[in-house]
């Protein structure tokens, strides 16, 4: 029988979940998808000064909210937990003393100042740092005199020189000459594992058969199959991810935009659209169809294929997959999503099935679903005549207000195909008699109705306003005009 396909999220909760980490989490979704695997969610918060609870909140909230729930993990358990690795320090110690009785590792008892120095000397020597080894052979009278001074030790991997080839999913095979890896920490003075000692013995004991990460990681991945292979354990599959860059090709960083899942969220971006574009930073569609759910995304997901360079994040195409998006959108579901921004306006005169139509009226050129709270002003609130004097004050406006105003007495508001035919008849009559273009007869329409020049179809928007509303703010515009 195959191995079963494992693969894990591991965020560290010292941020809110960050855009990248949502591609790193959506590749390994979507491999698990492919393969009929199991999609861990593991918290690394061995460091837990830079840790919180909030931020271990957020990171379930966005991940949850993209669509991407874990098969096991902190909350849900699973039958390799515990899943956050601060509830698991009991485990590394014994592993580490399992190296140190092998030989590939030991106690260090260097302080902090004896290793500044050793890193000082390298600075002027100008050649790259490495542990000197003062304590690796250290006798055990001599340990034991250390430990009797209360002085605690830290535990150092014992790297050997020797060429490491690997063969990374993405990357293709990659070779390290470990002669440049100082002998590393795996445990701290303090008893905690480091991040590379604990990600190695999570993933060893929760099965995690390929670890697919982002670039930042892989000069940590010689480190970690060292060990690995002196635990005698089977090396996971990796794949490492080219990096997400702003487009002015630095790190992506808050100066470029939002970069938390959260605050895209809480800026407009629809979660299924972010999802589609984080995709796309790195993979590509065969069909060439950038549009995609996640179902297809996964269906036609290869993870060989996945580009190895960097990727930019392009805020524009963002905006405008997030524009189709929203165009396309369910017009119920896209309701529930907007309200939530129109809260600054009393929602509460129109019915659901009005505001579903003013969401759908209004929805053609916005962008962010921030953008309704401007899109839809008129329909909650009084017109401003500011940006429209001059249209309201003009010659054209003085005509056509008036008789609009006579003639909406007898629409029928239920029937958008008679306000529709008699608009039509009005631009006629106008056209006509006055010589006024058709355009000019509906801006004073608009600019009365609504106080803009451009916004949702006329014949909607007369409708929804209602008569009476519509009655009042003709009324108050030909007064304005006076
Ligand atoms: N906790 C690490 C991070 O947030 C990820 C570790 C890994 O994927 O190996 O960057």
């Amino acid at each position: 029988m195959s191995e079963e396909i494992r693969v894990r999220i591991a965020p560290s909760p010292s941020g809110n979940l960050h855009i990248g980490t949502a591609r790193t989490a959506l590749f390994n979704y979507l491999f698990a998808k492919k393969n009929n695997g199991k999609y861990v969610l593991r918290i690394e918060d061995t460091d837990l000064d830079r840790s919180s609870e909030a931020f271990k909140q957020n990171i379930f909230d966005s991940l949850k909210a993209l669509g991407l729930s874990w098969d096991e993990g902190p909350d849900i358990g699973g039958p390799y937990g515990p899943y956050k690795q601060s509830q698991r320090f009991d485990i590394y110690p014994k592993y580490a003393q399992m190296l140190i009785d092998k030989g590939y590792a030991y106690e260090c008892f260097c302080s902090n100042e004896d290793l500044e120095k050793e890193h000082e000397i390298a600075k002027e020597k100008k050649i790259p740092y490495k542990y000197s080894r003062k304590c690796l052979n250290l006798t055990k009278e001599e340990k034991d005199a250390l430990k009797a001074k209360g002085i605690k030790p830290s535990i150092r991997f014992k790297v050997d020189a020797k060429e490491l080839i690997f063969n990374d999913m993405v990357k293709g095979e990659l070779k390290f000459d470990t002669n440049l890896i100082g002998d590393f920490a795996i445990m701290k003075s303090n008893g905690t594992p480091t991040y590379n000692f604990a990600v190695v013995i999570d993933d060893m004991l929760m099965k995690i058969s390929h670890v697919i990460r982002g670039e930042d990681h892989i000069s940590n991945t010689p480190k970690q199959i060292l060990i690995y292979e002196a635990l005698g354990a089977k090396v996971p599959q990796f794949g490492h991810l080219g990096m997400i860059l702003a487009p002015d090709r630095s790190k992506l960083s808050k100066r470029h935009g939002a970069t938390a899942v959260s605050d895209f969220i809480k800026q407009g971006y629809l979660t299924d659209a972010l999802l589609n574009f984080v995709a796309l930073l790195g993979w590509a569609p065969s069909d060439g169809n950038e549009i995609k759910n996640v179902d297809e995304i996964a269906a036609d997901f290869r993870i060989n294929e996945i580009s190895s360079s960097n990727s930019i994040f392009e805020y524009e195409k963002l905006n405008w997959m997030n524009g189709q998006y929203i165009k396309k959108m369910d017009i119920s579901k896209l309701t529930d999503l907007v309200l939530p921004f129109l809260k600054n306006y009393n929602t509460s005169i129109y019915s659901r099935k009005q505001l579903e139509h003013i969401i759908e009226v209004t929805r053609e050129p916005v962008t962010l679903l921030s953008d309704f709270e401007n899109d839809t002003y008129y329909f909650f609130n009084e017109p401003d005549y500011t940006e429209v004097d001059e249209i309201i004050k003009g010659d054209v406006a003085k005509i056509v207000l008036p008789k609009f105003l006579e003639q909406v007495q007898n629409y029928d508001f239920d029937n958008e195909e008679d306000i529709h035919d008699k608009l039509g008849e009005l631009r006629s009559y106008f056209k006509e008699n006055h010589s006024f273009k058709p355009k000019e007869t509906m801006w004073a329409i608009r600019s009365a109705l609504t106080g803009r020049t451009r916004g949702a179809d006329m014949v909607a928007t007369i409708q929804i306003l209602g008569k009476d509303e519509a009655n009042k703010r003709l009324k108050t515009a030909i007064n304005y005009a006076q």
